[in-house]
């Protein structure tokens, strides 16, 4: 494990009730494994919606290195109890970036957290890219499951994708019941988390 606690202690001095759940929310994130007890989720189904355009947006984002992997956060607001609206892109720094792994790091994720919080926003997504091309290459990987399960063990509402280089993305969760509602133009379902981009070269 990084030695987080040296340099996270450098740059935030306060610890307010708002920096401690922010902070311990960003170390849960990335490395669940020295959270002190779970939050179990409410078991509902939440509708996620997200615009086409959003989802243009983040495809180019992360495919405009084809060498490596990246990430990015999605935050935005839930209207009610099982209704999540993802806004917009959060960018993140990356502490590890290869062709098939990306690890982003604690305290551009900090400042991410904290940044939604600061509007009584929500960190809605975490997406990123694969190498490969067509529906295989985006299946999630042991990683992209146990980052996820990490999420959702600390009781984020935040959902996985991942695209393919070729536009094609799909959507996970590990535990929670997610229906997506893509709204706009530009985008094919071919199953119930499955879609693709039907121009990549648009934007
Ligand atoms: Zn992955």
């Amino acid at each position: 494990m990084p030695d987080w606690s040296a340099r996270v202690s450098v740059v935030f001095q306060k610890n307010t009730p708002t920096f401690m759940k922010v902070y311990r929310s960003a170390i849960n994130y990335l490395w669940g494994d020295i959270i002190e007890k779970d939050i179990p989720l409410k078991r509902l189904d939440y509708k996620y919606v997200i615009s086409s355009r959003l989802v243009y947006e983040c495809f180019h984002y992360l495919n405009r290195d084809r060498c490596n992997e990246s990430l990015v956060d999605i935050s935005g607001i839930q209207l009610d109890e099982n209704l999540i609206i993802m806004e917009r892109m959060e960018y993140l720094q990356h502490d590890t970036q290869t062709s098939v792994y990306a690890r982003s790091n604690l305290i551009s994720t900090y400042k991410t957290l904290m940044k939604i919080d600061t509007y009584g926003g929500l960190l809605t997504g975490v997406f990123h890219i694969h190498p490969g091309k067509g529906p295989e290459s985006i299946r999630p990987s042991v990683t992209d499951i146990n980052d996820q399960m990490r999420r959702e063990k600390v009781g984020m509402k935040a959902i996985g994708a991942i695209f393919s280089r070729d536009g094609f993305f799909r959507f996970f969760s590990k535990e929670l019941g997610i229906n997506i509602e893509i709204v706009g133009k530009g985008v094919k379902k071919h199953d119930r988390h499955l879609y693709q981009l039907e121009n990549t070269c648009n934007l």
